[in-house]
């Protein structure tokens, strides 16, 4: 278990830094197409400049570098230069020809600008194929002060022009984010499937054996329990009788714990309500585990209610909550002096088992209710679970719309609290 989140935390890691270096290159890939359509834009709209200066006489001296005539204050402004007052009609007309022979179909605002009056005289809505707002409630156009008269061409939508120009790169680049988001979902969904397959197998087959031995032993207790004689031999007797009692408690502990996994599946459990007496459900609980505690030489001091606690909870859950608190105490205890006491006020019923075992480190407080959290380290580590016990009993708490605490210290012990409502 621990070698798989090892290796899923690699290929979480690993899927995410290529993703992320994917995109980065997608991203420098959408700037440089960017560069190269604002680059053209600028291209195509010197041409029509150049081609405007050939269909007209706007200055005097047409042998002038176009380049020097033109003045690009801005990206999205181009000033002019012109000697004369032209046909306005006529510019207009040659000016939208020119921009739509060049490929610039994006709105322009063209003014005249006179520098004896220090002011635009005329303005011009040219309205190309990609127009986004009638040119009566637009701005003023910025003057830029110059000592010659010029026309000043202006594209409020270049950036937008120039976006939509990319829209196939955008869109791919979408596209392809898209699919490694899908990818992203599905390696993590086959994964966790895989997991689930794998801890089910696990289950399976520790589950057989925990099965197993205890019915074969049964079995052959039974079997000497059918000897003829063995009425004559109270002792065999007595002992074969408590091998098949102590096996059986073993199997019932089994089937419990079945019952816990079918449900840490379902996110609420369906609840049985009944009246009874905490205190008498926990010395029941103990005494359930007898045969553990007298394996591990367990020694369990209690506190309890007296008179005892009468709660309306669901019995059966309750009493797999205190065994598996219990259980844990002593699994996870080198050698076990358990205090198990209870508590009760005006509303709650509560419960606390402490132990002096391993204890839990503060970064895994939290994640023991977990579904299949099991902490690695630990040399008391070996014995078995499925990390499935803390998640059920928080179930249960919650459910019952009750509390579960824990505190610990590494080495010294743990201690963990129940509260849950007497109603
Ligand atoms: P399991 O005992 O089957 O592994 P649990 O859900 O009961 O599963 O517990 C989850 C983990 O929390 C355990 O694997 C263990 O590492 C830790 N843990 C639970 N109870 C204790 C305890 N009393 N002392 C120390 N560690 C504990």
């Amino acid at each position: 278990m621990v070698i798989r989140s090892k290796t899923l935390r690699l290929v979480i890691l690993i899927s995410t830094v290529l993703v992320t270096i994917i995109i980065a290159i997608q991203l420098i890939w959408l700037q440089k197409v960017y560069l190269y359509e604002e680059k053209q834009f600028n291209i195509n709209v010197s041409k029509s400049i150049r081609s405007l200066y050939s269909d007209m006489e706007l200055v005097n001296d047409a042998t002038d570098n176009v380049q020097k005539v033109i003045d690009n204050v801005s990206p999205d402004v181009y000033l002019l230069k012109i000697d004369c007052d032209p046909n306005l009609e006529q510019l207009w007309i040659n000016l939208k020809a020119e921009l739509t022979d060049f490929d610039v179909y994006t709105d322009c605002r063209a003014a005249i600008y006179s520098n004896t009056e220090n002011k635009y005289t005329t303005e011009e809505y040219i309205d190309l194929p990609d127009s986004y707002f009638p040119p009566e409630n637009a701005k003023e156009l910025t003057v830029y002060k110059r000592d010659y008269s010029y026309i000043s061409l202006y594209f409020p939508h270049r950036g937008q022009y120039i976006i939509k120009q990319m829209i196939f790169w955008i869109a791919s680049s979408g596209l392809l984010l898209l699919v490694l988001i899908g990818f992203g979902f599905s390696i993590f969904y086959l994964y966790r499937q895989k997991f689930f397959n794998e801890t089910q197998k696990d289950f399976v087959n520790n589950f057989t054996h925990e099965f197993k031995t205890p019915l074969a032993v049964i079995k052959i207790a039974s079997d000497v329990l059918q000897q003829n004689n063995i009425i004559e031999k109270p002792g065999r007797l007595k002992n074969y009788a408590g091998i098949i009692n102590e096996q059986t408690s073993h199997l019932q502990a089994q089937v419990q714990r079945l019952l816990e996994i079918a449900y840490t599946d379902r996110s609420s459990l369906p609840l049985e309500k009944e009246t009874f007496d905490a205190d008498i459900l926990l010395q029941e609980a103990i005494n359930d585990l007898h045969p553990l505690v007298e394996q591990k030489n367990a020694v369990i001091n209690t506190g309890f209610n007296s008179p005892g606690t009468i709660i309306k909870a669901d019995k059966s859950y309750l009493r797999l909550c205190f065994i598996n608190l219990i259980e844990n105490a002593v699994k996870y205890s080198e050698a076990p002096v358990i205090q198990i006491t209870t508590g009760k006020d005006a509303n709650d019923f509560s419960i606390t088992v402490k132990d002096n075992g391993i204890g839990i480190a503060k970064e895994h407080q939290k994640k023991i209710f977990d579904r299949f959290y099991r902490i690695k380290d630990g040399e008391l580590h070996t014995s078995k679970g499925f990390g499935l016990g803390l998640n059920f009993v928080k179930k249960v708490v919650d459910t019952h719309n009750g509390k579960i605490e824990v505190q610990s210290e590494q080495g010294k012990g743990s201690s963990f609290t129940i509260k849950i409502p007497r109603n």
